[in-house]
């Protein structure tokens, strides 16, 4: 095509639809794109011709994209869509285990066995098993959180005598089947028998059931382009619910968007709610970390949670999914030891699997800047290296925890002091790599001030023995680092001898202090 430049062609180059220059989590609009006019009509009869289709196949999803603010105002609209995505994930759930019955049932005692790994719905990595965790910790009723279904209990049978009723009871069965319709796609038009005293027989069922199954298959290959290109930039549809539960629970008030998108999580501003309990009282400005649930990015972070003892045992039995929780549960138990002992830190309202959140620290929707990009007057750098100085000294003593990720990145300068977040990946001292990671942020901050022209700034290994108390006389780097690894070995060959380790290390020519 010829190539005529649009850009002059144009009316106007403002911005674009309104609600994309409000949306928060909108694409910035960019601008004079120089291509044919012929080229862009094309495209955005493409772009509405896709739209149509994709409204018409996943109205959510579009719909997600199109208005991102959560609110008290919109919930209303989408929460039978968000209850219909629950149910579609119980569905999911059943399926599979339809499958693996199956599975089991043919492969039996055979040294071959065939597997149906591939049609299962729910990727091993997806599973999500909220069966095995205490959940939403609000204690109000969860709206979305269907009964319990009246199951016949395990004996296979109800009532004495001649009132005995089995499972395989043509009336109690043709009225269970009818109820498991409604789990069904949403899409599924099954009529309006629901709420009807209905019976339908096994073999109706089980054919409905069957061609519920190749319809839900067939929209979600589609469901998953879909889903594989909006991932990037917002949350997944699990998340997404997540969200949308918290708001409707009234506990935030509204999710006015994203703050920071990071390698590993995400962040969002929100105005905070009304809580369930008297005695909690909701911030009102809140973060909502969600940590990012792609995997790649939280392998080369195993040797921070592996080795913590806190977490080791179960460590080895999760999967990639339950690790992330992980990360926002030590999140979680890390911020409450820093603000039990006083350190200037966002407080926890609450946490619910990989999302956690937590106090703003910030105003009007404002984050506080980080230490990197604030400009200090000589005489408050210096009250903040003074201030670290001792939150360090608090976090180690009182808190048992050493940062991890200490660094002008993850310190916010609000109400005149220096707030401390990011500390998922904080561990205790006796960490196998424990001092290591403190020797790292002492680094970091001492670089920082000293650039900083604080002339009183200790350097890293001063800062190390002021924060640990320890006493490593070795005045280069390289020997002191290696002081340090040999505390560290000191320390795992006294858990292999005893099973465990010591509860504080000491350089001072004494016995090391055991916790006995
Ligand atoms: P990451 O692992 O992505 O670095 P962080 O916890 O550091 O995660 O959060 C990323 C960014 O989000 C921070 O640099 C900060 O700007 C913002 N942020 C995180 N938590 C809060 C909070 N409680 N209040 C205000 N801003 C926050
Ligand atoms: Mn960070």
């Amino acid at each position: 095509m010829d190539s005529v430049g649009v850009a002059a062609a144009a009316p106007d180059a403002g911005p674009g639809p309104a609600w994309q220059s409000k949306c928060p989590w909108g694409a910035p609009s960019t601008t004079s794109i120089s291509c044919s006019l012929a080229d862009v009509m094309s495209e955005q009869l493409a772009k509405e011709l896709q739209l149509e289709e994709e409204n018409a196949a996943f109205p959510e999803v579009v719909a997600a994209a199109e208005g991102p603010f959560i609110t008290g105002e919109n919930i209303d609209t989408s929460s039978d869509l968000m209850l219909a995505q629950m149910l579609q994930m119980e569905f999911d759930r059943e399926y599979d285990a339809q499958l693996r019955r199956e599975e089991k049932k043919i492969n039996g005692d055979s040294k071959v066995s065939i597997s149906f790994e591939n049609y299962r719905k729910v990727h091993p990595y997806d599973s999500d098993s909220s069966e095995d965790e205490v959940d939403w910790q609000d204690t109000r009723h969860d709206p979305y959180r269907a009964d319990k279904p009246t199951t016949t209990p395990k004996r296979g049978f109800i009532g004495k005598g001649k009132d005995i009723t089995t499972k395989h009871d043509e009336v109690v069965c043709g009225r269970k089947n009818t109820a498991r319709m409604e789990n069904f796609a949403p899409e599924f038009q099954v009529g309006d028998g629901i709420g009807m005293d209905l019976k339908l027989s096994n073999q109706v069922f089980n054919a409905l059931k069957q061609h519920a199954y190749s319809e839900e298959r067939r929209s979600a290959r589609l469901h998953e382009k879909k889903e594989h290109s909006t991932a990037e930039k917002a949350v997944d549809p699990k998340t997404r619910l997540l969200l949308y539960k918290m708001v409707n629970s009234g506990m935030l008030e509204t999710i006015t968007g994203c703050i920071s998108t990071g390698k590993e999580s995400v962040v969002f501003h929100a105005y905070g709610g009304k809580s369930a309990t008297e005695d909690k009282v909701i911030p009102p400005e809140c973060a909502i970390k969600v940590f990012k649930t792609t995997l790649n990015e939280f392998k080369n972070r195993d040797k921070y949670i592996k080795d913590d003892y806190r977490f080791k045992d179960r460590f080895s039995k999760l999967n990639p999914r339950k690790i992330i929780r992980m990360w926002a549960e030590k999140e979680m138990h890390n911020l409450t030891r820093m603000q039990n002992a006083g350190i200037p830190c966002p407080q926890v309202v609450i946490l619910k699997k990989h999302v956690l959140v937590m106090s703003f620290i910030g105003q009007d929707q404002v984050p506080a800047p980080k230490l990197k990009d604030v400009t200090l007057s000589n005489e408050d750098m210096k009250k903040a290296y003074y201030q670290i100085l001792n939150m360090m000294q608090q976090l180690y003593r009182e808190c048992n925890l050493v940062h991890a990720d200490l660094s002008e990145y993850n310190m916010l300068w609000h109400d005149g002091k220096v707030w401390l977040i990011d500390v998922s990946q904080s561990v205790e001292p006796t960490h196998p790599h424990g001092l290591e990671f403190l020797f790292r942020d002492c680094r970091n901050v001492s670089q920082f001030f000293q650039k900083g022209g604080v002339a009183e700034a200790l350097n890293e290994r001063e800062l190390f023995n002021a924060v640990s108390g320890l006493n490593i006389t070795a005045d280069n780097e390289v020997d002191f680092q290696a002081e340090i690894e040999a505390l560290e070995k000191m320390n795992e060959d006294h858990v292999q001898n005893h099973g465990k380790k010591l509860s504080t290390f000491s350089s001072d020519g004494d016995p090391p202090i055991y916790d006995e």
